[in-house]
């Protein structure tokens, strides 16, 4: 670039200094043809005179070519001299504008006439006061005066945004300087599209934060502050819980709309000096240098946790997203930023695996766990495919009746090697990776095809099933056409299928669930609010769901007897369900003591170990078997007001426990 640029300005110099001697030697020539039209008439010798005029003519002929070629040379130099896009002006050695072309009037704006007039102090005046920084043109022009061979290439930069290349090199003719050429160019396109791809580089296309390369770089610096200063910083890894339900039901242009606004919201947590990054999909890197205690970083994730409290409304639609996030102090959790970084990712992911929406720090026992945690990730892989999952089933009983009228399907994996894993282990990873959709699937398709065989076999024609649904399961592209289809493949009624959901996954998307339950209670397939009360809990909602009974969470229920506000609560959603003539069942019925309260509390439907831990499909009919010799035979013994009545509830609720 530099020797193309040293080139084309010697060539345009030259060219112009060179236009400078053709108008001379042009103006040398027009003289001698008129001095030409004055030789004398010389009479005595014709012969003398012929040849003296043969030798004019030959000479005017000539002075004519050489002045035609001048004339076309002087063209070809001007329109070059103009034609270029750089801005040319020549200054001779005390200072006068020599020469310039219109490009340097067009791009200094600099007015024709004050150029023309060869003022180069007047022009130089103009000029400045358009820079940046006029003083360092000033030195630079200055400099040149003082050491008159120099070359000079840099750039300039205008107050308005624009940028100049500049190069300058002396004029000579022989060894000896006559002067300077200046010439410019307008590269502002040129360094704005450098500095577009140099922040590219380095951040994100979407939320246009720091990337990863920007985050290590900073990170790095930090790092150097913080041992010199002998001062702490955290790295936090944070990632958005379910973000990929959300992208799969809504789609990648409302999940990319998230990302930005959660970014948004995340920004506003930093103090000055913080760094945020895009790690990559929905995870995003904290940078927070000088933090003097744990309690700092405490603090901080506590407002991160706040600023998700309340929903992002995007396009039409209220979604409810909460983040995970580990965190990695230097120099307890590791001294360089791949230790830091690795063990705040260590940190996350124990978040994820226990329930989400929090935020916790480094320990160095994780590491083995989350390695574990990977193992057995890995091997859920092939589960399904293994036959290793096996579904459960625990009996929902009637009270008053004493009947079990639904069996609830729980997944258990049969692990070869770790014995049989819950679903609390397992069923977060397979959300987070996407086995759910058919691990999902299975079990409801095992859980009707089995409900079904029930009802045939043991004439319990009215027997329900419940199948619970994750959060991604409940945002698949066509959930109510799957259900259809098992339900018609396994010759299930519908109304014997109750599906299962949280509150929290109820309320990630308002609209889209009252539409898809909508959809599946059209169908005839009921649905339950499982461990309410542990989530939103948004009352408001309740009576615009379409949704047929509310779970009780088992937290209200161990300390029912104990602690009265759980009492209290308990009293509340039942009198609430009845209100809005909602089914309630309560779960994780223990004891004798918390069946018999909650008979009180008017509680109908009851599930819980009193009853029957969740057992394999053989034990579960045996359970429906006695259930029902049991409940005919007290249905026989307590006839009273033509009502059927258990006297003995007690006896009978024992009778099913299993384990
Ligand atoms: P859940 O749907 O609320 O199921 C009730 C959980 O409470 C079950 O745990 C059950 O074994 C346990 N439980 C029942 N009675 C008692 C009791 O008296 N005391 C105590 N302490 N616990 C009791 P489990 O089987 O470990 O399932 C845990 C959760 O895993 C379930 O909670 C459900 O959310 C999820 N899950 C289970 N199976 C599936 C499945 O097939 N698909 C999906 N998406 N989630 C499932
Ligand atoms: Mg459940
Ligand atoms: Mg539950």
């Amino acid at each position: 670039m530099m020797l193309l640029m040293v080139g084309l300005f010697s060539y345009l110099g030259a060219k112009l200094i060179g236009l400078c001697i053709s108008n001379l030697l042009l103006a040398k020539f027009r003289k001698i043809q008129v001095d030409a039209r004055h030789i004398p008439d010389l009479p005595q010798a014709e012969v003398e005179q012929f040849c003296l005029t043969q030798q004019l003519h030959r000479e005017t002929a000539e002075r004519q070519r050489i002045q035609n070629e001048l004339e076309k040379s002087l063209s070809w130099q001007q329109m070059t001299l103009e034609s270029t896009t750089d801005g040319i002006l020549a200054v001779d050695t005390q200072g006068n504008i020599a020469g310039f072309n219109q490009k340097f009037v067009q791009m200094w704006c600099i007015p024709e006439l004050l150029l023309e007039s060869g003022n180069y102090k007047q022009a130089l005046r103009v000029a400045l006061k358009q820079l940046k920084n006029p003083r360092q043109h000033l030195d630079t022009v200055r400099e040149s005066y003082l050491k008159p061979d120099i070359q000079i290439y840099d750039a300039i930069a205008f107050k308005d945004g624009k940028v100049f290349e500049r190069y300058s090199q002396p004029q000579r003719i022989g060894q000896k300087i006559i002067g300077r050429v200046w010439s410019f160019r307008d590269v502002t396109a040129h360094k704005i599209a450098e500095a577009t791809i140099r922040h590219q580089a380095l951040h994100d296309l979407l939320t246009d934060l720091p990337n990863r390369v920007l985050f290590n770089q900073r990170l790095s610096e930090s790092l150097v502050q913080a041992r010199q200063n002998s001062s702490k910083l955290a790295v936090c890894f944070l990632d958005l819980d379910r973000f990929q339900t959300i992208n799969e039901t809504l789609g990648h242009a409302i999940g990319d709309q998230l990302l930005q606004n959660v970014a948004q919201r995340l920004s506003k947590c930093l103090r000055a000096g913080d760094t945020i990054a895009r790690w990559g999909g929905d995870e995003f890197t904290l940078l927070l240098p000088e933090i003097s205690n744990i309690q700092d970083a405490i603090h901080f994730q506590e407002q991160i946790l706040a600023a998700f409290k309340s929903e992002f409304y995007i396009e039409n639609h209220y979604l409810h997203i909460s983040p995970s996030i580990g965190i990695a102090i230097y120099p307890i959790h590791g001294e360089d930023a791949e230790t830091l970084i690795k063990n705040a990712d260590a940190a996350l992911y124990r978040v994820k695996s226990q329930g989400r929406n929090n935020y916790q720090f480094y320990q160095s026992k994780i590491n083995s766990q989350a390695l574990k945690l990977l193992t057995l990730e890995n091997s859920l892989y092939s589960a399904l495919e293994r036959e290793e999952l096996i579904v459960y089933y625990q009996p929902q009983v009637k009270i008053a009746t004493g009947e079990i009228i639904k069996m609830e399907a729980l997944l258990r994996w049969q692990h070869p090697e770790l014995g049989l894993i819950p679903p609390g282990k397992f069923i977060p990873l397979a959300e987070d990776n996407g086995l759910i959709i058919p691990i999902g699937e299975w079990v409801l398709r095992t859980a009707c095809t089995q409900n079904k065989a029930w009802q045939d076999a043991l004439d319990l024609p009215s027997l329900s099933v419940a199948v619970n649904l994750s959060a991604r399961q409940f945002g698949q592209p066509n959930l109510v056409g799957l259900v259809k289809q098992v339900l018609s493949e396994t010759k299930l009624n519908p109304q014997y299928l109750d599906l299962e959901i949280t509150e929290t996954i109820a309320m990630q998307d308002v609209d889209f669930t009252r539409k898809i339950l909508n959809d599946l209670g059209n169908m005839g397939v009921s649905i339950s609010l499982d461990d309410f009360g542990t989530g939103y809990s948004s009352l408001s909602y309740l009576k615009n769901f379409p949704v047929h009974a509310l779970k009780i969470d088992k937290s209200f229920v161990c300390n029912l007897t104990s602690n009265s506000n759980d009492a209290a609560i308990t009293t509340a959603i039942i009198s609430l369900a009845n209100a809005l003539n909602l089914k309630v069942v309560v779960e994780g019925v223990e004891t004798e003591e918390q069946r018999n309260l909650l008979r009180i509390l008017k509680c109908e439907f009851m599930q819980g170990y009193f009853f029957s831990r969740p057992v394999l499909a053989e034990d579960a009919t045996t359970l429906l078997k006695k259930s029902k010799s049991q409940r005919v035979s007290s249905y026989l013994e307590n006839k009273t007001d033509g009502r059927w009545q258990m006297v003995d509830g007690r006896k009978n609720f024992s009778s099913f426990i299993v384990n």
